[in-house]
């Protein structure tokens, strides 16, 4: 098995880990490579967090995906001390950050858009959950790391992808992410190559039906 349980909480959890990456190797018909799952409680994952990011995680981060197809939670049972977030919420988190994993594999040596990575990666784990068309942020703002900083928009461009899997269907998601690989053009050809509308278009829509 390409996925390995670094530390003695991870091997606690091998049986959440691999029902989540079992999952992640079905969605996105892909085979990613060696992976790697460490979790740990409060205090060593701030501190890990911290040396491998270089700074300290914000309030609610519970989850990491660090270099070399690492990913870091912190320990279910540290949750509740955390900002917004609850013990049921763990596996998900394992999800979202094995998502990532998966997503740079699928488009290596590209880099999606954080908002891209952020998106795909929060629908599938998190669904909408928590969005409610209040406060839209454009795309084109979150295309940077400043930008996606400013709002940290999870719940929003989870819904944006939540929206597209309803009206295109999951195949097209993952034709979408598998055609942002090097030489296929910019992310937004690619985007209405595979949706057969602009992201200006769809996000138009998107918001419209919110309001
Ligand atoms: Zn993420």
């Amino acid at each position: 098995m390409p996925l390995q349980c670094k530390n003695s909480l991870a091997v606690k959890y091998r049986s959440v880990i691999e029902r989540s990456y079992d999952r992640l190797v079905e969605y996105f018909d892909f085979e990613p490579g060696d992976i790697s799952a460490i979790v740990l409680p409060l205090e060593e994952f701030d501190r890990l967090y911290e040396s491998e990011r270089g700074h300290k995680p914000l309030p609610f981060i519970v989850g990491s995906a660090l270099d070399n197809g690492r990913i870091l939670v912190l320990d279910r049972e540290d949750f509740a001390k955390k900002q917004s977030h609850s013990i049921g919420e763990f596996e998900s988190v394992i999800l979202h950050e094995l998502s990532h994993i998966f997503v740079r594999r699928i488009t290596w040596p590209r880099h999606a858009s954080i908002w891209i990575q952020e998106g795909i990666c929060e629908y599938l784990s998190f669904g909408s959950a928590g969005f409610s068309g209040k406060d839209f942020v454009p795309f084109d703002e979150l295309e940077s790391e400043q930008g996606w900083d400013a709002h940290n928009p999870y719940p929003q461009v989870g819904a944006f992808f939540e929206y597209l899997a309803r009206t295109y269907g999951d195949k097209k998601i993952v034709s979408f992410i598998k055609g942002l690989k090097e030489g296929s053009g910019s992310e937004k050809e690619v985007f209405k190559r595979t949706f057969n509308h602009s992201l200006r278009d769809l996000e138009k829509v998107f918001v419209e039906s919110y309001s």
